[in-house]
């Protein structure tokens, strides 16, 4: 891709209403453009960073057993007035048809999920299962904050599992307790943390919050050195005490990144979903439920990996691998060559992005640490001279001191294919 084609307008100054230094950077590198109050449009460059994270999480609960599947958006209320929730939760945004029947647009699946599953499980062969969704949700909020932090309209991956008993709920919730790290892991988050918390709106009795430790974040947690670590809700607000050891509570800022619950029989029941068991009797699933908020992920990377300049990905994330930029000379000859390096690397399937504008340097590598490719070739007159490329890194996870600062300009497509690999080892 050609940098003037990507569909951006960097601002380069402050950002009206932007009140955090993620929030700010999302918008001036163009990776967010705000639709409406509390709903974004993704550009080129913010859907890319998004679905190389919706493809980490894929990856992660397809090894988990989770098979992907579609839910409708929008559906009848019926479904939502069977469990009592179309009255009970307040942020579901309701609407009628022109021929009065009521709608909601799902803020969250329980209900579509458990009536597609009641009328597809008939036996115990059947589970447990887990099925999951890349998707589109809405909430009716009464306030939004910070870019993708707390919006109306987010993607989110919501999974659902359903079981025989509790041992075995508990024994898959486990598991994707577990896969949350290694996806966490592969974005570049680094101070992840869990702490347990209250069903609220979703029922059940266990259930975890994850949650990214960064001052931005709108969550109250308390935290022990004996491991103790619950949120504001769980936590009475006048108690600094740990409940397990007695010593004081340390209270940090948390963005909430993830949720998952043992939703136990509340929506199997109140739907009225059986299925044969192996002693021929007819019993009730037990559930549990695992969400993601996808594009809060991508503002949560951003708020912790940032720098002055803008966020920076890792191989995982990164919207482009490479990014080569020609440096403007009198003789015309490295904007050329920068071109003609681009469009091997395209060739041999890099991710790759150009910049021959005719912009100074300052602003070309301004832009480079908003874009925040892991690898940055810089094509000049002085390189060329010595038939060298130079190469820079903007990475944070990898120490670079061992890294090549220049390449053979006529040799060098094995080398970035190389630095790619080394690059995206964890
Ligand atoms: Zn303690």
């Amino acid at each position: 891709m050609k940098i003037e084609n990507l569909c951006v307008d960097r601002l380069y100054g402050d950002v009206a209403g932007a009140t955090t230094r993620g929030h700010k950077i999302a918008v001036k590198g163009g990776y967010i453009y705000q639709t409406f109050q509390g709903g974004y449009t993704l550009t080129p460059l913010g859907w890319s960073v998004v679905r190389k994270i919706e493809n980490i999480i894929r990856e992660e609960m397809n090894a988990i057993d989770g098979q992907e599947m579609l839910m409708p958006v929008v559906c009848g209320a019926d479904l939502w007035k069977e469990t009592g929730r179309y009255d009970s939760m307040d942020n579901i945004a309701k609407f009628k048809s022109r021929s009065g029947a009521d709608y909601v647009i799902c803020p969250t699946h329980e209900e579509v999920v458990t009536d597609y599953a009641r009328s597809v499980i008939k036996s115990y062969r059947q589970m447990p299962f887990m099925v999951y969704q890349i998707q589109t949700k809405f909430r009716d909020e009464l306030r939004v904050r910070a870019g993708l932090i707390r919006t109306r309209e987010f993607i989110m991956k919501d999974g659902y599992s359903f079981h025989e008993t509790q041992e075995d709920l508990e024994k898959y919730y486990k598991r994707c307790f577990d896969a949350y790290y290694k996806i966490y892991k592969r974005c570049g988050l680094k101070n992840v943390t869990d702490v347990m918390s209250a069903t609220g709106d979703m029922g059940g009795k266990i259930a975890h919050e994850f949650q990214l430790i960064n001052e931005m974040g709108e969550d109250t947690l308390y935290i022990c050195d004996c491991g103790f670590r619950a949120n504001k809700e769980l936590e009475e607000t006048d108690s600094t005490v740990c409940p397990k050891c007695g010593k004081t509570l340390n209270k940090v800022r948390g963005i909430e990144i993830g949720n998952i619950f043992q939703l136990g029989k509340k929506y199997t029941d109140s739907m009225h979903m059986t299925y044969t068991a192996e002693d021929g009797t007819e019993k009730t699933p037990i559930m549990g439920c695992y969400g993601i908020g996808v594009s809060r992920v991508m503002a949560a990377i951003i708020e912790e990996s940032a720098d002055d300049n803008g966020p920076i990905w890792n191989m995982e994330t990164a919207p482009f691998a490479v990014e080569v930029i020609g440096l403007t000379d009198k003789e015309g000859k490295t904007l050329p060559k920068a071109e003609e390096i681009y469009n091997n690397l395209k060739s041999a399937g890099v991710e790759v992005l150009l910049d021959t504008r005719d912009n100074r340097a300052g602003e070309k590598f301004a832009d480079a640490d908003l874009i925040s490719a892991p690898i940055r070739l810089i094509v000049s007159a002085k390189n060329m001279a010595q038939n060298q490329i130079e190469v820079k890194y903007r990475v944070n996870n990898y120490d670079t001191t061992n890294l090549p600062n220049t390449l053979d300009i006529n040799n060098y497509s094995d080398t970035i294919k190389d630095l790619i690999n080394e690059l995206s080892k964890h």
